[in-house]
């Protein structure tokens, strides 16, 4: 028999900003559909009108293009089950509701907002189903002929599922194994609303996902509760259920409770992969992306929190991952987000990308610090000091000295390192610098190195005094691979310059 073709689908809800949790469930979408040859798709579940925030779409979009992230149909790609926005389906989903309704699967319900309040009130822990159905305003209380007067006289009504009690109804997760649960838990869920005449998410996600082809969801745990009757939708349908995978959470970096954008205000890291702007409250959120994570790192640290390849392999690029991914490894228990492994992960891309690639984003920044040097030497820079840095903004505070002369001399510093003889020794120094006409860096040491034993200075104290004149501070990389990137004049005029301040 043919294998049926893998088909899956990330189907965000546009109320915002994607959290991060959101692109590690897209992502392990896309790696499960590329191991396997199969197709994942972008469908944009919009029917929640209250909710829909302008911009988060193609916010969305945005993300995955960023990151590397490639759907094979989808709202902005198109294909052959488009549209692929909910909201566009509307005319799709109301012969499905009516079907249930025909079969005695649904029934139609006119309860006001304030009859379901008052019976809240009324009864603890109130629930619309089995044990309270009866009590209430729909098609299984009144007489035909109501319903129909009140449909007609345009009274808005919802159509619920009918959800018969004390059957087990088990969801079989390629995560979790068999989860049984007792139909008695579950209300009788919204699925229309005649006032928008639109589906709620549940059952616009079952007709969708049938309709698509879709063989496996793969979601957050977070739906696991909806998963039950998920699978009693199908079933009244007649349909194949697709196989179900939920996606451990993520849980706050100390472990305890969901993890929230609240967690990365408090603790300084973003929870979204771009910076997002609230088109109400003005806010604005950190990304990903703005703070200067490279795409590579983020992806790899988001593929390895709540799966991993079964050894201890870390760095793993997007086609290792997919060739290693599989379901069976996620693990069932949450996952901490430990954002400093996040800040490693960058850390170990920049090292593994070319001091061209890196030099080419730093100029940028550089370009921001009016300076505008030539590319050769913003590679030599960059080899020098990218191992300093988790981020491609640090390099600025790394290496700013290789730009702009000093112009001051950090006191404690001064304090420490400059001797009395310093002056004199630097200016003896000069000399001997002055006649070299190969500045590289190991023809220079070697010399400089040599007349100080001959002389018998301390070297040391030498280098630490020729630091300060041409860093400003005591920081940098060898001092020999600076003169060789400064070049003898410039090396020659901080030192000068040096002499004359310090004296
Ligand atoms: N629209 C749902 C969400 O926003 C989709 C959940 C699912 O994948 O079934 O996450």
């Amino acid at each position: 028999m043919l294998q049926q073709k893998v088909r899956v689908r990330f189907a965000p809800s546009p109320t915002g900003p994607l959290h991060i949790g959101g692109v590690r469930t897209a992502l392990y979408n896309y790696l499960f559909a590329k191991k396997h040859s199969g197709d994942f798709i972008l469908r944009i579940e919009d029917t929640d009108s209250q909710r829909f925030v302008p911009g988060a779409e193609e916010y969305i979009i945005e993300a995955f293009n960023w990151l590397g992230i490639t759907f094979n149909e989808g709202t902005h790609v198109g294909g052959k089950h488009a549209p692929y926005r909910q909201s566009e389906r509307k005319d799709i989903y109301k012969k499905y509701v009516d079907e249930l309704y025909d079969k005695g699967l649904a029934y139609i319900a006119f309860d006001t907002p304030e009859q379901l309040e008052s019976k809240r009130t009324e009864i603890a822990n109130f629930q619309y189903d089995a044990s309270t159905r009866m009590s209430m305003t729909n098609s299984l209380t009144l007489f035909p002929e109501e319903i129909k007067n009140k449909i007609e006289s345009g009274i808005p009504y919802v159509v619920r599922i009918k959800i018969e009690p004390n059957e087990n109804i088990t969801v079989n997760d390629l995560i979790r194994g068999e989860v049984i649960i007792n139909s008695s838990v579950l209300d009788d869920k919204v699925l229309y609303k005649s006032s928008d005449g639109l589906p709620t998410y549940h059952l616009a996600n079952i007709v969708d996902d049938h309709l698509m082809e879709i063989t496996h969801v793969i979601r957050g745990e977070e739906w696991l509760p909806s998963a039950p009757l998920h699978v009693l939708l199908y079933r009244y349908f007649g349909w194949n259920t697709p196989q179900f995978a939920h996606l451990p959470l993520l849980l706050k970096p100390e472990g305890n409770g969901k993890l929230s954008k609240r967690d990365g205000d408090r603790l300084g890291f973003p929870v979204f992969p771009l910076e997002w702007k609230d088109p109400k409250t003005g806010e604005t959120s950190s990304g990903y992306r703005e703070s200067g994570y490279l795409p590579e790192a983020v992806v790899n640290f988001l593929a390895l929190l709540g799966w991993n390849p079964g050894n201890d392999q870390e760095l793993l690029n997007i086609n290792e991952l997919t060739e290693l991914f599989s379901l069976e490894k996620c693990s069932k228990s949450g996952a901490k987000f430990d954002y400093k492994k996040g800040e490693w992960f960058n850390h170990q891309y920049i090292q593994l990308k070319s001091n061209k690639e890196i030099a080419k984003m730093f100029l940028l920044i550089l370009e921001d610090n009016k300076v505008f040097p030539s590319m050769e030497k913003v590679e030599k820079v960059v080899g020098l000091v990218k191992e300093r840095v988790n981020f491609i903004k640090e390099l600025w505070e790394q290496s700013s000295f290789f730009f702009i002369a000093p112009t001051t001399y950090d006191e404690k510093t001064v304090a420490k390192r400059w001797k009395p003889e310093s002056a004199s020794e630097l200016t003896e120094l000069y000399g001997i610098l002055e006649k070299i006409m190969d500045f590289s860096t190991h023809n220079t040491e070697e010399i400089v190195k040599s007349w100080i034993e001959n002389k018998g200075y301390h070297l040391g104290n030498i280098m630490n005094a020729f630091r300060l004149a041409l860093v400003g501070e005591s920081k940098g990389p060898h001092i020999f691979d600076i003169t060789d990137i400064l070049g003898k004049e410039e090396v020659l005029n901080r030192l000068k310059k040096a002499i004359e301040t310090l004296k």
